[in-house]
Parts: C-alpha cells; structure tokens; sequence
C-alpha cells in the first residue's frame, strides 16, 4: 500500500516511510492511495483478540512490514494496558454503551496510537541501524501518551517540552516521574504557543534535524489514525446484531482525530450509521457541523483542557474526501482559510455527522447527572459526549480519559475523589524535570547532550 499527501505534490510513500516523515513536505497530510473492504469479512473478524483484530487491520496499510513482524509489534503494543479487552465496551441500558478507553498507562486514549507508533520506530531503528530522538511540544496528554510509548527503548530518546505550571499536576508526573533514562521532560516558562514556536524553529534548522535524526511527535502521524479504527471496529462487532446499523458513536472531539479515525472505518465497509462530534466550549467543529461553516474562534481554556484547540489539524483528511479527492481543491481550501480565517462548504456528509457542544458550566452538571443515572463517573472529556444523545439511535459514548486524572473536576460534580492505583503510584516517585527557556538555541544546546 502507498500513501498519497492530501495536498498532491509529495511523491506516494510505502508506510514506514510515510510514518517516519510525519507531515508530508508539501503541508499536505498522508492518506492511504485507496482503502480496503472489510464489508465481507466481518464475520470472520468478530472473534479475535483486539491485538490480533488489530494486526488483521494494520496489514492491509503496513505492506512494507513482513507479516510475523508486524504481528509482533501490535501484540506489543497492547500488553501494557490493564484490562483484558482492552477497549472494553460497557452498557450502561438499552440504547447507551460507553467505550472505554483509558486503561493504558497514561490512562488516556492516546495511548492506542502511541504505544503502538513507539513499537514502530523502535523497530524503525533496529532495521535501519540508526538511532532516533523524537521531540515534540505538549500541553498534556499527548507529551504523557509519547513518553510512555518510547520509555526505555534502545536507541530512542525522548524530548517532550510543556509550559512550567500549565498542565495539570497529575499529567507532569506522568511526564517527569517515569525514571527512564531516555526521557527528558522540559517545562519551558511561556505558554504552549511559545514551546511549540521555539520547536518549530529547531525543526526549520535542516542540519541539526539531520545531524540528530529528529522526529516530531505531533497529532497527524498517519499511523496513529490507523491505530485508532481498530477500536471503533472491535467495539462495532460487540455490539449486538440489532444494534449495529443504528449505532451512533459519540466522539469528544478537539483535533478531530479520533472521529476522522470512525468516518474512514466505516469507508471501508463498515455500516456504523454516524458519528456525532461532541466538542467543549471551544467549538470550531459543532459550528461547522451544524453551519457548514469553518470559522476560526479563539481558544479558551476549559475543564476538558485536551480538546481545547482553536484549528483542528486532522480536519484536511476529511477536507480531501469531501472535495472529491481532488488535491488541486485541497490547496485551494486551505489557502482560502488561511488568509481569510474562514471557509464555507458547499456539501460535505452531513447525513453522517450530527453534533453538539458542551460549556463549562454544564459540564459538572452532566458529570453529577450520568452519576446518578447510570452509577457511572464520566471525565470532564467524556462528560461533553453525554449532552445531548440522539433519541433514536443505540449511542456509544467515548471515554476518552479515566476520571482519575481529573479530580478536582469530579469532586466538584459527584463530592467523591476518583483514585487510580497507577496514578497513586506516581505520587511516590521522585519528579526529574528540566528547565529550559523557550528559545531554540537552549533546546539545541541540550538535545545535543542528551540524544542518543
Ligand atoms: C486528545 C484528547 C481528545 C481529543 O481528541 P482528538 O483526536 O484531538 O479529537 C479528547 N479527550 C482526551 C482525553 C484527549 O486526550
């Protein structure tokens, strides 16, 4: 299988390749050339593991990776997660399933991708006989999800810069507690905008990216999305028969990434009904869902702080289907939105998609609600996906993060403080954490003494 960039002016690339380049040098973001059918062998995959529901998935895209390789890096990927379904999938009564899908080890559903994208650059490195440090910016789960994919792989290293007292507490111990000696976590002081400027400009410098084999940890990596399918597929074929072609998945939704990952599932064949995009106060997506129009807001901050974004950065994948795979299109749009901060479709699947948007003063109210209806603590992310179901699909709401990892927020809504073992566990361990000025030369000067 090859990959194609969405802007059309980057050669086709096998998969390892276009995993290991990230963003096509074009901006352009890769996309499979054409997608496989699974309509036909839904059947035989309904009684699979999820690691082994996975590898049948990933080997349709993942050709250039021999087939008892790739097995082994999947299974991998998913032993680090702590229930035995891994995304396991709760009922909480007739017409409304939670998909859970925080039980790997940064408790956030970040994990599925990362886990799995650390397995391929080890294996990326041992092919290649080279060594790879990856560096990204975070403002918190994603920084926390990478780390954890990578801790102590031989001939990694990781460099994950976050704002000095912007993330949760909780999310930089996930960070700077893990006693890895390949991990670095820098809080620089400034605001997230400042860390990933500063980034940007050591990523500009060509000779220094080449020198130290940099890679970036960013939310469009190609494989992640893949990753994510494989549980939309696993919680699809759970579901009851009668259940199925009326099932609306419900997606807490900031870079749409993880709904973008649903829409292509069922482009390949699999007859999910739709997909609603539940988004917090900062709502660029619901306004387009319901609008049509695509409009830069401004961004502020929330009490689902992972899907505070302002542009959504996977949203050009579904931009190049909805304009009839027409890369030339493509360019135009994104142009057009660049310039004038605005776009308005014309037609896009709007019979797919439906949409709400949740603000912060309803957020503890439906957190205290889905308590006391169901028994069920939903994380402030998760809680955006319960505010409004569609009465008359079977709803299957994302939980994007364990409550755990927010108990200021739960406490506020439920009176109870949510506690998990691995969380607790960090408590205990010492934080090692580097301080560095947001400018690019201080990042180079200590990537330099530490990359491997
Ligand atoms: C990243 C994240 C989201 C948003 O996911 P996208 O793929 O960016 O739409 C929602 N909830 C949690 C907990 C997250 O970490």
């Amino acid at each position: 299988m090859q990959f194609l960039s969405t802007r059309g002016q980057t050669p086709v690339l096998g998969f390892s390749d276009a995993v290991a380049t990230g963003l096509a040098p074009d901006g352009g973001l890769f996309l499979p050339e054409t997608l496989p059918s699974f309509a036909g062998q839904l059947d035989r995959l309904a009684g699979l593991s999820y690691a082994e529901l996975c590898f049948e998935f990933l080997r349709h895209f993942a050709t250039d990776i021999p087939a008892d390789t790739l097995r082994g890096i999947v299974a991998k990927s998913y032993t680090k997660f702590a229930h035995a379904d891994i995304a396991p999938l709760v009922q909480l009564d007739e017409r409304t399933y939670v998909l859970e899908l925080f039980h790997g080890p940064t408790l956030a559903f970040k994990d599925f991708a990362l886990q799995l994208l650390g397995n391929l650059y080890e294996h990326q490195c041992r092919v290649r006989k080279e060594s790879i440090n990856v560096l990204g910016a975070t403002s918190g789960d994603t920084g926390s999800a990478a780390i954890h994919g990578l801790l102590g792989k031989p001939g990694t290293a990781i460099f994950i810069l976050y704002p000095d007292g912007r993330t949760s507490p909780l999310q930089e111990r996930q960070m700077a507690c893990t006693g890895a000696n390949n991990v670095f976590a820098l809080c620089v002081d400034g605001t997230f905008d400042d860390a990933q400027a500063a980034l940007k400009d050591v990523f500009g410098d060509q000779a220094f990216r080449t020198q130290h084999r940099l890679s970036a940890v960013n939310s469009i990596n190609l494989a992640r999305g893949l990753a994510q399918c494989v549980y939309y597929l696993s919680a699809w074929l759970r579901l009851p028969a009668a259940a199925r072609a009326n099932v609306e998945f419900v997606v807490p939704t900031g870079n749409f990434g993880n709904v973008l990952a649903g829409w292509m599932l069922q482009k390949m064949g699999v007859p999910i009904r739709g997909f609603k995009v539940a988004t917090n106060q900062n709502d660029i997506l619901y306004r387009l869902f319901t609008s049509g129009e695509y409009r830069l807001g401004d961004v502020a901050p929330s009490l689902a702080p992972s899907m505070d974004i302002q542009v959504a950065s996977n949203f050009e994948r579904f931009l190049y289907y909805s304009v009839g795979r027409d890369p030339a299109r493509v360019r135009e749009v994104m142009h057009t939105f660049k310039t004038t901060g605005a776009y308005r479709f014309e037609n896009f699947d709007r019979d797919t998609f439906s949409a709400s948007r949740c603000t912060d003063a309803q957020i503890p109210g439906i957190i205290e609600r889905v308590y006391r209806q169901y028994g069920y603590v939903a994380d402030p992310h998760t809680a955006c996906g319960f505010q409004e179901l569609s009465p008359d699909r079977v709803s299957v709401v994302l939980a994007t993060a364990s409550p755990a990892k927010f108990p200021e927020t739960i406490i506020r809504a439920i009176g109870k403080e949510p506690t998990h073992p691995t969380l607790e566990a960090l408590k205990a361990r010492p934080l090692v954490k580097h301080p560095l000025k947001a400018e690019p030369a201080a990042i180079k000067r200590f990537i330099e003494k530490h990359a491997v």
